[in-house]
Parts: C-alpha cells; sequence; structure tokens
C-alpha cells in the first residue's frame, strides 16, 4: 500500500504515519515528490487498510501499489530515477553512462593490472573482475578466491578505478565489504534470497543480474530483497535470457530495458558479454543498449582471450577496447548521455 499525504504535511505528521506503520510491523519507506510525499508501506495490505491511516493529520489517501514488486515499482518513487555515486562515478543519472570493463576472471596480478590499466586509460568508468565463480562444473576453474580480491584492490589503488566484483555466497560478507566497490549477484544467485537480504545490509552498492531464466516481474522482486533491508542503490543487469534460440549464448532482451525504465526507478546495466559469448557481438549490441536507454554496460576483456581460464570466446580484445569505447561513448552521446 502507499500513504500520499497533503502538500502541506509537516516532517511531524509524516514521522508519525511512519510510527504507526512500523508500530505494526509494516516496512515504511518515505519517498519525498516534488508536490507531494508518498510512504511505501509493504506488509499485509489488509492490515495496513485496518490501521486507519487516512485518519492521520497530514494524510490525503491510502492507495494500493498495484505491482507485485513494492519497493522496486516506479509507483512508489513517483517516476523519479534512483541516482547514485560508486566513489564519485554517478550512476542512474538520465544525462550518464557507466562503462564498467574488466576481465571475466581475475587470473593472476599482472593479467588483471594489465587489463586495469586499459580501461582505465580509455576512460572506463569502474573495474569489473571475478574472484569467486560460479562455474557451471565443480571441476572448472573456480576463481583465485580471496587473493584474487587482494589483487583487485591493489588495481584499485593504482588505477582509481571502483572494484565490480560477485560475491557468491553469504559467508563472504565480511571480506567483500572490506574488498570491493560494487557487490555483483550473478544471475544464478539472483533467486538466492538469503544471499540477497545479506546483500540488502551491507553498506554497499549492488549490481543484480538478471537470472538465466527469470521474467522481469521475478528480477524486480529479487531486487525487493535488497531494497528492504534499506540498501537503495542497485542496480539491475540485463545478461540475456534462455530461450528457444541457440546460435547465441544466450539471448539478449533489449526490450527488458524501455520496459525496466517505465517500470522500476533503478538503473539498468546492459552485459552484451555473456548474452552473446561472441566479442564480434559486443560492439553492436553495446551501442543499442546506450540507443535503447540503458544506463551503462559490463563488458569483458583481456590482453589474451584465447589463454582465458574462463568466457574466452566473448572477452574484447585490450588492444581494441580503446577504439571500442570511443564508439560506445559516442553512441551514448546521442542518447544524451556521456561516460560517467
Ligand atoms: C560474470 O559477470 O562474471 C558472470 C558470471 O555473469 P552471469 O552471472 O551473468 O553469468
Ligand atoms: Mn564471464
Amino acid at each position: 500500500m502507499m500513504v500520499v499525504m497533503t502538500p502541506e504535511a509537516t516532517p511531524a505528521q509524516i514521522d508519525a504515519v511512519v510510527e504507526r506503520l512500523q508500530a505494526g510491523g509494516v516496512h515504511a519507506k518515505v519517498m519525498p515528490g516534488e508536490l507531494t510525499t508518498a510512504i511505501g508501506a509493504i506488509g499485509d495490505p489488509e492490515g495496513v487498510r485496518e490501521m486507519g491511516l487516512e485518519g492521520l493529520p497530514g494524510v490525503d489517501r491510502v492507495v494500493p501499489i498495484s505491482r507485485p514488486y513494492k519497493l522496486a515499482s516506479s509507483e512508489l518513487s513517483h517516476h523519479e530515477p534512483t541516482i547514485f555515486d560508486v566513489d564519485g562515478r554517478r550512476v542512474g543519472a538520465p544525462n550518464t553512462f557507466s562503462l564498467i570493463a574488466g576481465p571475466c576472471t581475475v587470473e593472476s596480478r599482472d593479467q588483471t593490472l594489465g587489463v586495469a590499466r586499459t580501461v582505465a586509460a580509455a576512460g572506463a568508468s569502474m573495474l569489473r573482475g571475478g574472484a569467486f565463480k560460479p562455474r557451471t562444473s565443480p571441476f572448472a576453474f573456480q576463481g583465485l578466491g580471496t587473493e584474487g580480491l587482494k589483487i583487485l584492490r591493489e588495481a584499485r589503488e593504482e588505477t582509481g578505478l571502483p572494484i565490480v566484483s560477485e560475491m557468491t555466497s553469504a559467508d563472504l560478507a565480511d571480506s567483500f565489504a572490506e574488498s570491493v566497490d560494487v557487490i555483483q549477484v550473478g544471475a544464478r544467485n539472483m533467486q538466492n534470497y538469503g544471499l540477497l537480504e545479506v546483500v540488502g545490509k551491507l553498506e554497499k552498492p549492488v549490481l543484480l543480474k538478471r537470472g538465466l531464466s527469470s521474467t522481469l516481474d521475478e528480477l524486480l522482486q529479487a531486487a525487493d530483497y535488497i531494497l528492504k533491508e534499506g540498501n537503495e542503490r542497485v542496480m539491475l543487469c540485463e545478461r540475456g535470457i534462455r530461450t528457444f534460440d541457440s546460435a547465441m549464448r544466450f539471448t539478449l532482451d533489449l526490450g527488458a530495458v524501455p520496459w525496466l525504465n517505465l517500470h522500476t526507478h533503478l538503473p539498468v546495466i546492459v552485459d552484451p558479454s555473456h548474452a552473446s559469448g561472441d566479442r564480434r557481438l559486443v560492439g553492436p549490441l553495446s551501442r543499442a543498449a546506450a540507443a535503447v536507454g540503458a544506463d551503462g554496460i559490463i563488458v569483458e576483456v583481456a590482453e589474451d582471450p584465447e589463454v582465458a581460464l574462463c568466457d574466452g570466446p566473448q572477452q574484447l580484445y585490450a588492444a581494441d577496447f580503446a577504439s571500442f569505447a570511443a564508439q560506445v561513448s559516442a553512441h551514448a552521446r546521442l542518447a544524451g548521455r556521456k561516460l560517467a
């Protein structure tokens, strides 16, 4: 449910509504708008209806939030986008574009620092790199683990780029909170609700990837698990879904971007590397992502992808990255955005 206050409502009247909701065990989220403030009341709608909130001073009306996702819904934010900073880089603003780039996996200090220098010099906004890898086979390389996080910290120190890395288990919360700037929740963990709640409690921005076979409604309900813990710095990531077509690794759902822009206030990032599985498609799909209104892209880059331990065929050649970045940035400019 949503409690809409009158334009004249005072801060004390807003606090009184929040207190009444919380006393009834309902999660309250205050969303100040240009004219009026709305308070999201997330809990049993019948219970909220019975609280008699309409009688409180400053309350205009109590209306249902019609979508299955509540906190992630643009209904709750008066259609205002969520904008935040990752170490000084703006994410989610209508005039910025985030270029997140780096190796699929941290394999060694030299490999990671080499790619980090290349992407930093070409204007990337953040560095990606997996230290804990969710591999389909338990016999495949699982990542360097804690040693990988150490290498990423070194890369941040040298290049100044904030670090994005995937947290695969709740047990890793402390070391991720210490080491990375953005916590990635991978596609395979989008419905790991316990993990989402743990990530929601950490004071770090989150990149939440869409599950391989998840609907957009399910993605936004997964985001609600993080948001309800008080962490509002969530970016969503469209990374391709399973369809009947097996020509590419996954099918990039570009329509998801404008749909999400209509239905949620959260920023939307596109991952054309995992979606296509083919570096030759990453350029065109990145430019398309900018054209359909994405807030940024996340792409994989390697100096020598032929010998990469994971996802070689989809990683851009580091030597081509500067011209790739220039082309993407030109397309982002056409959409009114510049690299963050
Ligand atoms: C990744 O970004 O490293 C990754 C494993 O992606 P996804 O979870 O989308 O498969
Ligand atoms: Mn990868």
